[in-house]
């Protein structure tokens, strides 16, 4: 594919994505390249349609393919919450420590066997024609009862992946990326995209 515009205004995000659909898109453009375009909210019931929304929204106002994505964590002694309200679990506009609070405050009293959760991440790529092709990138783990690490951002310092002794916020990016749900849903996608272009 010639090019892709990536339907984040989050810089962090768009470098990473960037960087994973290296080799099979020759030109990845972000919003930082559309500073007028906006992106909807994230209303929807689901994060395949917070993510179809975000990438239809992007390719109508700049005329390219573009890709939307979602995330969220879904922690099993909570059925699934926060989920799709990942961002904003301890209210509108919590930040990433006020969010951690209120998770660890949900978890109180609840022992290790009991914290199983997982990362999910849906991106949703809007081709020509309008067609959309969804991808998933799951990442099982647990919650820890204290945060550890300093890299990443939300809730990572709480989050060990199954296989793994250390958090998200202590492993290094590449290791991260490797593993997590949204390296997983790209990886998808890049098949997908590396396949659909022979
Ligand atoms: P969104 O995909 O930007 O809407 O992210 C939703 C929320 O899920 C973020 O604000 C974080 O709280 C959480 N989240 C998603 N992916 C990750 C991750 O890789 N690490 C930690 N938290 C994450």
């Amino acid at each position: 594919m010639k090019r892709i515009v990536l339907a984040t205004k989050n810089r962090g995000k768009a470098e990473e994505l960037a960087a994973m659909l290296a080799g099979v898109v020759d030109e990845v453009a972000s919003l930082a390249d559309y500073p007028n375009v906006t992106l909807p909210a994230e209303g929807a019931a689901s994060y395949r349609e917070n993510a179809i929304a975000k990438a239809t929204a992007v390719a109508q106002a700049t005329g390219s393919p573009a890709v939307g994505d979602d995330s969220g964590l879904e922690v099993d002694a909570l059925d699934g919450a926060p989920g799709i309200i990942s961002a904003r679990f301890a209210g509108e506009g919590a930040g990433d420590a006020a969010n951690n609070a209120r998770l660890l405050d949900s978890l109180r009293g609840i022992p290790p066997a009991r914290r199983g959760a997982r990362f999910r991440c849906v991106l949703a790529l809007r081709g020509a024609g309008g067609r959309d092709t969804v991808m998933e990138g799951v990442c099982p783990g647990r919650i820890l009862d204290s945060p550890r690490g300093v890299e990443g951002f939300g809730y990572d310092p709480l989050f060990v992946p199954d296989g793994e002794e250390r958090t998200f916020a202590e492993l290094p990016p590449d290791v991260k990326n490797a593993i997590s749900h949204r390296g997983r849903a790209v990886a998808a996608l890049r098949a997908w995209l590396a396949s659909s272009s022979s």
